[in-house]
């Protein structure tokens, strides 16, 4: 008998998987085609003028945000709405990747995929040029509330950052904020080339990811609750800094001595030597597995939106790193929603609610509650429950973040270069049973989350107790 030569071998193997990868591709195109060009960023969703008969896009109290009037696409009358709405909402144009007017076009204008490429069925001759056509295509209620959205919009005012509010009972999103924003109404000429406007297309909420900071403590803190048997009762004596890796120190914020520390006590103070030594004393395999629990090295899908990876990944790192990467820092990445989900995992038990914005499409109910996977058990998450109460009554001051709701909250500030120029986060959730609300709320260089995350959420807080509490 004779033997194929190995390397004829070889090339009848690679001539094999290069056709049955081929074949794969067209199949996939051709099945899945209308998911594709419907994907956020996609080139081949038809530009402006497609959604001339669109339907409309209501909020959570019926309050218009977009709608065609006579052929011409509008968006709600006030202009601080519009922006805030941005995000959420869209534009004309199909620049903002992940916002329903992109990722839900052709369902919303009745466009369909005929193999080849979209044509608009759109609006029957019939009907064309009459004034009083308002929406011929699909109705989306959303379950954002436009109120919450303005409020948002002015305490992040001129700086960059993201607001995300959402139910962790039921999953409802109802504040979703990213600046910088603009007027899809008038949009700006300079929107190209005037760098106040630099990333304004981006949902800042779910398509960046930044460090976290002394947020991440609580992932810290729920693995070694699990892991470390007696860490709750042991005391840690802080002395401000702390050798890690033979001549590198971690250190406390203004090396800080924080003497005798509890667990509970650590996470009020946010001591870094505390979190550090956990995360070394775990090491990169348990640290990892605890992270990717919580949502790590992997994204949050809603309603077609597809977030940032949050990203833990200490494969190279020494042990000085590692140690950092307990208190958020190193090269770890997440994104506000998932940093929502993680309080809201924190007040529900240890398993979040998934988050969703559409509530209903013309009428029909979209979404409804469903759990996203345990990040952590009910005895931790109500552990940590406690601690973060405690932190926000003994190191904000509940009065400083709500008078009028419960909240219980973590701050961090995120060190992004050596000059100790920071990010500002806050996330928590309120206990208040009339507004069961999770939240994560980013200042791009913001440097203190006590001075400048604190009072954005704050706004947004006041606003929800207004509405949920006393309406
Ligand atoms: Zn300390």
């Amino acid at each position: 008998m004779r033997k194929i030569g190995s390397r004829s071998f070889l090339i009848f193997i690679l001539t094999m998987a290069f056709f049955a990868g081929l074949a794969y591709h067209t199949v996939n195109l051709v099945f899945h085609a209308a998911e594709w060009v419907a994907e956020p960023m996609s080139t081949f969703v038809p530009e402006s003028g497609s959604l001339d008969y669109a339907g409309k896009v209501i909020d959570r109290n019926g309050v218009v945000l977009a709608q065609s009037v006579g052929g011409k696409r509008i968006y709600n009358e006030d202009e601080d709405v519009r922006r805030a709405c941005l995000h959420v909402v869209g534009d004309d144009s199909v620049n903002i990747g992940t916002a329903l007017q992109t990722v839900w076009r052709s369902q919303m204008t009745k466009y369909e995929f005929n193999g080849s490429f979209i044509f608009g069925t759109g609006l029957p001759e019939a009907l064309k040029n009459k004034e009083d056509i308002t929406s011929y295509g699909v109705d989306y209620t959303l379950t954002i509330d436009s109120r919450l959205q303005k409020a948002a919009l002015e305490a992040l005012g001129v700086n960059r950052g993201a607001m995300f509010f959402y139910n962790y009972q039921t999953g409802e999103i109802v504040c979703m904020v990213s600046t910088p924003s603009y007027d899809p109404m008038n949009v700006p000429e300079d929107i190209e080339t005037n760098p106040d406007y630099s990333g304004a297309y981006i949902n800042r909420a779910v398509s960046s990811a930044y460090p976290p900071g002394s947020t991440f403590k609580l992932v810290t803190a729920n693995a070694s609750l699990n892991e470390i048997s007696g860490i709750e009762k042991s005391v840690f004596d802080c002395q401000g800094t702390e050798e890690i890796d033979g001549e590198k120190t971690v250190s406390c914020f203004g090396k800080k001595a924080h003497g005798k520390q509890t667990m509970k006590e650590a996470l009020a103070n946010s001591c870094n030597i505390y979190f550090a030594k956990c995360a070394k004393a775990l090491g990169k395999e348990r640290m990892t597995a605890y992270a990717e629990k919580m949502g790590f090295n992997s994204n949050v899908e809603f309603d077609g939106v597809i977030s940032a990876d949050s990203v833990y990944d200490v494969t190279d790192a020494s042990d000085y790193e590692l140690a950092w990467s307990g208190v958020g820092q190193h090269t770890i990445l997440e994104t506000p929603v998932n940093m929502a989900m993680r309080s809201a995992a924190i007040a529900n038990g240890g398993t979040p609610v998934m988050p969703y914005y559409i509530e209903s499409v013309d009428g029909a109910a979209k979404n409804k509650t469903t759990l996203a996977s345990p990040m952590m058990n009910r005895e931790t998450a109500d552990k940590l429950y406690e601690m973060m109460d405690y932190t926000a009554a003994v190191s904000y001051g509940k009065d400083y973040l709500c008078s009028y709701l419960d909240v219980c909250a973590k701050t961090g500030t995120a060190e992004v270069s050596d000059d100790g120029t920071a990010h500002a986060w806050l996330t928590g959730f309120c206990k208040d049973a009339e507004c069961p609300l999770a939240f994560a709320v980013i200042i791009e260089y913001g440097n203190s989350a006590q001075a400048v995350a604190i009072p954005a959420a704050s706004h947004v807080l006041y606003k929800a107790a207004e509405i949920y509490k006393f309406q």
